[in-house]
Order: structure tokens, then C-alpha cells, then sequence
């Protein structure tokens, strides 16, 4: 009897398994999950009195809900992707449309058939009267940040052009930053757009993301890093907060943004200066970091997609991010929960063993370096 109950449960599975396969493969969208996709939760009611129409509806519920996961979970990964933002004209950030085109080119808006508009970011502080836009010209540009309500950003946007699930939530627009790039000095200027977003899947949960979107350096330490990480915990917050009490919540996340960006920017601007004196002193992996990489195990690693460091996972929150040339480029603490949001965000990903290897022979090769 178990032995035939247990059968009758594997055969279930196999097939419920098979079904959620079968209708994910005709989602339009599906294959972005796939890859990633492990379980999906459902409740079921079984009726077990032989009522009339009960497997009828059995299994139209059934449709219905693993529907209804599919589609937010596709919802989800097709509204966020690293680095682009969202265009209302063709419903996803996959459109040319969704990437600024200069590393000057801030978010400015929407145009009335919904593409995204993207202005030189002194352009955009001109028009807005910002009162230092002078300093932005300087040898070493000022570095100033805008604040935008989303009212103001999608005020052009015809309703009839806005795509239902995906709300921007407002943004701070921050310049310049001054980083390596391939100009005769070495150097280029570079401005960011950091915006808060939500999708709502079908079932009316709001999901709330951080998108930075700009020309970022293929490798850190980004100056924005803390900032960032202070908002995304602050948003971690939102989910619980009503409707109404929603917008005035984001505003305040966006100031405190835009606050610890100029913050950021001006310590980093003394520590320049120090690191200028003591120059030589170089990226030598910390013995923590060291340690913590020895110790590490398969799990403890990730890839961050947007620059190809390899993080690695230390004690007590230590966080370690190593080039793929073997360079410890920062070390932070985070938080569980922090880590865990990357990984939802798919901003990172379990990092391959053979990334793994790689990284760890690199850094082994340059620590003998250093010794002899
Ligand atoms: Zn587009």
C-alpha cells in the first residue's frame, strides 16, 4: 500500500512538473526564468467526495495559479535588468531605447509614445537652473545631484502609451564622477540615473527595485557603493507601507540617496588626495581577505554580473571583491539580507567553479609577486 502510495505521489509530481513545463515553454517571456526557475508554490484543493465538476475546477485552478506564478516571476525579470531602464513603447528594457547613449546622458523623462528620454547631464542641470551648473565644466567638475519626483518624469507619457505593471517611483540623477576611460587624459566624466521601481505581478505584490543606470566602470570600487546599499535596505522597508503613504517614503529614500552620494564624493575627494601622497601602496589583498578567500567554499562565491568581480562571502558579513585578474577591488560588510537581495536582483549570481579556480590561481600568482 505505501509502496503504491509513494508511486502514485512521484507520478503526480512528474506530472505537474511536466504540465508547468509545458505551459512555461508557450509564455512569451518564459525563457528568461527558465534557466533559473527551480519550485514553484502552489495550494491545492482537492475534493475528495466525488462532487460533481470537482476535477473540473480542480484543474482549472490549478492552470490558473501556476499561471499566475509564471507570469509574475516573468513580470519580475523582464522589467529589471541591470543598467536599463524601462521603455513604455515596447513594454520591457530590452529596446535600444532603455540604455543612455553617452556615459553624460542621464534619464530625463518619457516622450508622449512612451520611449525614454536621455539628456547630457549638465544639459539637463542648465535647464533645471541648478545653481553650481558653471562648476560642472571645471578640470575637475563639480559633483551635484537632482532629485526627480515621478510626476515630473512621466508628465509627457499619454496614458494610453503606459504599460500596466511597471511604475517608476522617481529617481536622483547624480554627476560627474570622474573615471578611467579611454580619453587623451585617461579619464572621462561619467553621470548616473539611480531609480526606484516596483512590478506588480498578477496577484497585486508590489516588488521594488534600484536600478543605476549609466556607463559604469567595468570594475569597482564604485564611490556610489555605500549609498546604494543603504537604499536598497531602506527599500527592503517599503513592502509593508499603504498606498498613500508610499510616494512620500520613496521621496525620502531618494533624498537620503542623493545626500549620502554627495557625502560619498566628498570623503572620497580627501582620501584621493591622501592615496595621491602615499602612492605605490597599491590593491595588496588584505591578510582578512586572504583568509576569507582560503576559506571560502563553493557556496560563498558570486559573480556580480555588472563588472565580472568575483564576491566573495567571509565571516561575520565580510564581503570581498576580487578582479578577474586577481585584485581585491573593495572589501565591505554586508548583511544577510543584503546579500540575499543581490542574488534576487540577479544583480548577482552564484559564481562557476571554474571562476572560482581562476580568480584564486590569479591572486596565489600575485601575492607571490608581492613577497619576492
Ligand atoms: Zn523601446
Amino acid at each position: 500500500m505505501n509502496d503504491r502510495a509513494g508511486k502514485l505521489g512521484r507520478k503526480i509530481h512528474d506530472d505537474m512538473a511536466g504540465l508547468v513545463r509545458e505551459m512555461l515553454s508557450r509564455k512569451p517571456g518564459g525563457h528568461l526564468i527558465e534557466p533559473t526557475l527551480k519550485d514553484i508554490v502552489l495550494e491545492l484543493a482537492v475534493s475528495v467526495n466525488d462532487a460533481e465538476g470537482s476535477a473540473l475546477r480542480f484543474s482549472a485552478d490549478l492552470i490558473r495559479d501556476i499561471d499566475r506564478v509564471l507570469d509574475d516571476a516573468i513580470q519580475h525579470v523582464a522589467m529589471f535588468r541591470p543598467g536599463r531602464t524601462f521603455c513604455h513603447r515596447c513594454g520591457g528594457p530590452e529596446c535600444e531605447h532603455a540604455e543612455p547613449p553617452s556615459s553624460r546622458h542621464v534619464f530625463a523623462g518619457y516622450r508622449p509614445t512612451g520611449t525614454p528620454v536621455w539628456k547630457d547631464f549638465a544639459q539637463l542641470c542648465l535647464e533645471e537652473r541648478h545653481e553650481q551648473v558653471d562648476r560642472l565644466y571645471d578640470d575637475k567638475p563639480a559633483f551635484l545631484t537632482l532629485v526627480r519626483e515621478p510626476e515630473a518624469l512621466r508628465l509627457d507619457l499619454l496614458p494610453a502609451f503606459r504599460a500596466k505593471g511597471y511604475r517608476l517611483h522617481g529617481q536622483v540623477t547624480a554627476g560627474f564622477y570622474t573615471v578611467p576611460g579611454n580619453t587623451a587624459a585617461g579619464r572621462t566624466v561619467l553621470a548616473l540615473t539611480f531609480q526606484v521601481a516596483s512590478a506588480s505581478g498578477s496577484g497585486g505584490r508590489k516588488r521594488f527595485g534600484l536600478n543605476i543606470l549609466g556607463h559604469t566602470p567595468q570594475e569597482g570600487p564604485f564611490p556610489w557603493h555605500r549609498a546604494v546599499q543603504w537604499t536598497q535596505s531602506a527599500l527592503a522597508t517599503l513592502g509593508r507601507s499603504r498606498q498613500d503613504d508610499l510616494d512620500h517614503r520613496v521621496e525620502g529614500i531618494l533624498s537620503g540617496l542623493a545626500r549620502r552620494l554627495q557625502q560619498e564624493q566628498r570623503s572620497r575627494g580627501r582620501r584621493t588626495r591622501h592615496a595621491e601622497e602615499r602612492h605605490g601602496s597599491g590593491n595588496r589583498p588584505t591578510r582578512k581577505a586572504l583568509e576569507d578567500l582560503e576559506e571560502a567554499g563553493g557556496d560563498d562565491f558570486c559573480l556580480d554580473e555588472r563588472n565580472g568581480t568575483l564576491v566573495v562571502l567571509g565571516q561575520r558579513g565580510r564581503t570581498h571583491f576580487f578582479s578577474a585578474d586577481g585584485r581585491l577591488v573593495s572589501s565591505v560588510r554586508y548583511s544577510r539580507d543584503a546579500i540575499e537581495g543581490k542574488l534576487k536582483n540577479r544583480l548577482w549570481r552564484k559564481a562557476a567553479e571554474t571562476e572560482i579556480d581562476t580568480v584564486r590561481k590569479k591572486v596565489a600568482a600575485r601575492d607571490g609577486d608581492s613577497v619576492s
